[in-house]
Parts: C-alpha cells; sequence; structure tokens
C-alpha cells in the first residue's frame, strides 16, 4: 500500500485527537486546583507521552528512523484505522462525561465530582481505555517499528506507574463512593480487568 494512507490516517487522526481536546483544555485552565499530586515521577511520565505523541507526526513529514520503516499492509492498516476511530470515539465520550472534573494530571479540582455515569458506568478508566485503543491502532496503520508503537509505549508506562495513585487519591477524596464504585468496575476492559 501507498505510504499516504499511513500519513493521512496519522495526520487526521492525531487532529481530531487535538480538537477533542483543546475545549477541555482551554475549560480546565480556568478551574481552580484545591489537590496536586504531581510529583517528579509525573512529571517525567507526562514529557515521555508528549514526546511521544510527537514521534508518529514527525514520521509524517519524513519516515524515520529509515531502518525501522517497513511496508504497509492492508489487513493490520484496516484493523489500526478501525481501533483508532473506536478510541477517538471512546475519548469524546469519556471528555464529555468527565467535563469539568478532568484534569491532564493527578489534581483534585474546584467543586469536584465523582463521575459513575455514561462510559464510566462501566469501566473506572475509558479515557485510559481510549488512549490505548488509539495508540494500538496508530501502532498497526504506521509502517515503522520506532515510530508506530513509541506512544503507545509511553502511554503503557504512564498507565502502569499512575492508575494505582490516582484511584488511591480518589479513594482519599470520595471515600465509601468511590470504594462502592470501584467494587462494582473494572478498570479497562467491561466485565473483565
Ligand atoms: N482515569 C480516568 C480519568 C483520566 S483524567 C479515565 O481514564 O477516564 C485524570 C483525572 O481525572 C484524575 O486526576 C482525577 O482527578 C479525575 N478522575 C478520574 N476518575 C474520575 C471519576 N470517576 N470522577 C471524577 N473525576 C475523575
Amino acid at each position: 500500500m501507498d505510504l499516504w494512507f499511513a500519513r493521512a490516517a496519522v495526520l487526521l487522526g492525531n487532529i481530531v485527537m487535538v480538537v477533542i481536546r483543546a475545549p477541555h483544555g482551554e475549560r480546565s485552565r480556568r478551574i481552580k486546583v484545591v489537590k496536586s499530586r504531581k510529583g517528579p515521577l509525573e512529571i517525567v511520565l507526562l514529557t515521555l507521552a508528549w514526546v511521544s505523541f510527537f514521534v508518529p507526526l514527525v514520521w509524517v513529514v519524513k519516515p524515520v528512523p529509515p531502518f525501522a520503516n517497513y511496508p504497509l499492509r492492508p489487513i493490520p492498516f484496516v484493523i489500526g484505522v478501525s481501533a483508532m476511530a473506536l478510541g477517538l470515539w471512546l475519548f469524546q465520550r469519556s471528555h464529555a462525561d468527565l467535563g469539568p472534573n478532568w484534569s491532564i494530571t493527578l489534581e483534585m479540582r474546584d467543586k469536584h465530582q465523582l463521575v459513575t455515569q455514561g462510559v464510566y458506568r462501566h469501566i473506572r478508566h475509558p479515557m485510559y481505555a481510549a488512549i490505548f485503543l488509539y495508540a494500538f491502532g496508530q501502532a498497526l496503520v504506521l509502517p515503522n517499528w520506532v515510530a508506530g508503537p513509541s506512544y503507545l509505549v509511553a502511554f503503557l508506562l504512564l498507565f502502569a506507574l499512575r492508575v494505582g495513585p490516582e484511584e488511591r487519591m480518589m479513594a482519599e477524596q470520595f471515600g465509601p463512593d468511590y470504594e462502592a464504585y470501584r467494587t462494582r468496575t473494572k478498570r479497562l476492559i467491561p466485565r473483565v480487568w
């Protein structure tokens, strides 16, 4: 397949992701942070996630590193685009459901409410599930062993090290309500895990 298919899918996917997030990022700047758990580890993880988010965009302009390129095939491309689309849909849904309670990092906002409805009714981390789907799709769509999975690898690391502290922070804030929510939901995959 022509590389332009991969370039178009990666570019469009990244643009849609930024467009979905932009208004929420804008609003969150105006809502007071009342508690922050943004330590040095969180800063390192966020920086890594940002850098790895841009690696595929660099590849779109210039397919680097050249030694890691391989031919684009239709089956992984179609599966990848579908996973990216599903991820973007879930990303939009989880942002809509979380509303003003969203933060890019481990923070509690002014008038923070525990969200247990919408996509949060089925899993506790739909936004992370969305980013996983998207990053997994991108790894299939982008035929380069370095640029393709870069975001997936960085996000795996961020998720693995953040999910525990995030749930502890939520449990401290919302006590029995969060404990009850935690017992009736799974982390990423409904009814499974
Ligand atoms: N882990 C969630 C949210 C990611 S955004 C998801 O994947 O969908 C991270 C911030 O959202 C956390 O710092 C916390 O402040 C907030 N948050 C996480 N779960 C929440 C919930 N169920 N209700 C309200 N706020 C939540």
